[in-house]
């Protein structure tokens, strides 16, 4: 049988060249091998630790976020509470908590999952234990008939990018081919009318087709039906060049064109972009650290009040997640936060 390393070289030495998005795609979806599709990537003894696995804390303040959004809707007696790409489902766990608080908005949440991996649906299903959830393969099947409320942490960052290279005055594409027995980048076709940003010799612009798409069923989804968007990631909040394409495996970062199906694959998200699709389609948004809107939701009186009934070791572990989450220079703002209201 072949690896997804020996099937990606064969599809090179029979189609030529393939691009950044391709290649990702095989890399974390490829049917059988997909890293998204065999594994479990998350916690201590996977690949790498996210906010909603570091503490409840986390899950807690977007439960709040919910809260207040449905409240600013005039408590709708049904909303739909929308999470993409929901990992372990630890996240809608502790969100789920928060809910359980207010009796009216539990009672008008369905919740939806988006999620592509068979294993990580079970083990969502398990971390949600009795919860009547729907999941959907992607956001075409999401019903757009009552309020909709859409979070997503480190999701948009799974979805492929291509990325473009500024050689002797023209865009090229920046692609993945044979180098013997080995992979390696090259520089492929020129792009025609691209309106990339000015740039200088060797420049990288990545864009995501995908991620656009993605974003803007979300911004008409919830206009057709109003509410809110709420998508955490790291990446920057102004047009930037630069090569931001990453492998992580065990807690380390690894070679891109190594390890296939078993490192996952993350790129930046340009978060300016995203907010002129939302403000293309009429919505508002603003976009803050995760810092900001962590403090802003109430996370360092909630630390305080779980503090007040902890042991000295638990007292321990809740400060230093508090400390990971906000750490300015860390997760604290190099994590950013993009709302869209209607
Ligand atoms: N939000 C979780 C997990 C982040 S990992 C957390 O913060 O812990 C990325 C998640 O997105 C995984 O659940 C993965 O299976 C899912 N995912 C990646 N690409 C996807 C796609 N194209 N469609 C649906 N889900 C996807």
């Amino acid at each position: 049988m072949q690896n997804l390393g020996e099937i990606i070289r064969a599809h090179i030495t029979l189609h030529g060249p393939m691009s950044i998005e391709t290649y990702w795609n095989l890399c974390l979806s490829h049917p059988e091998h997909g890293y998204y599709i065999k594994k479990d990537p998350l916690g201590v003894a996977g690949d790498f630790t996210t906010s909603p696995e570091i503490s409840q804390l986390f899950g807690e303040m977007i439960g709040i976020w919910a809260v207040n959004k449905w409240q600013e809707m005039g408590c709708p007696s049904a909303i739909n509470l929308v999470e993409c790409g929901p990992g372990r489902g630890t996240l809608m766990a502790d969100l789920l908590r928060i809910a359980a608080m207010i009796p009216d908005f539990d009672a008008a949440l369905q919740v939806h999952l988006v999620e592509m991996s068979p294993f990580l649906r079970q083990k969502q299903r398990e971390a949600l234990g009795e919860k009547n959830v729907i999941w959907h393969n992607d956001l075409s099947s999401v019903p757009s008939d009552d309020p909709l409320l859409i979070i997503g942490n480190e999701f948009l960052d799974a979805l492929p990018i291509r990325q473009y290279v500024f050689v002797d005055g023209v865009w090229r594409e920046r692609v993945i081919t044979t180098i013997g027995e080995e992979l390696g980048f090259s520089i492929g076709s020129k792009i025609e009318s691209a309106d990339f940003p000015a740039a200088q010799q060797n420049d990288i612009f990545e864009a995501s087709l995908v991620r656009d798409r993605v974003f803007l069923t979300m911004c008409q989804k919830i206009k057709l039906s109003k509410g809110s968007i709420l998508m955490i990631d790291y990446g920057h909040d102004q047009v930037s060049m630069g090569n931001s394409f990453q492998a992580v495996m065990n807690h380390q970062f690894s070679n891109v064109l190594e390890n296939q199906g078993h490192a996952d694959l993350t790129s930046h998200i340009d978060f300016a972009r995203l907010k002129f699709i939302s403000e293309h389609e009429r919505l508002l948004s603003s976009i803050w650290s995760q810092n900001s809107f962590l403090i802003e939701m109430g996370i360092v009186q909630r630390a305080a009040q779980l503090r007040a009934s902890a042991t000295l070791p638990q007292q321990e572990e809740i400060d230093a997640a508090l400390f990971r989450l906000l750490d300015i220079g860390q997760m604290g703002d190099l994590f950013k936060v993009i709302e869209v209201n209607t």
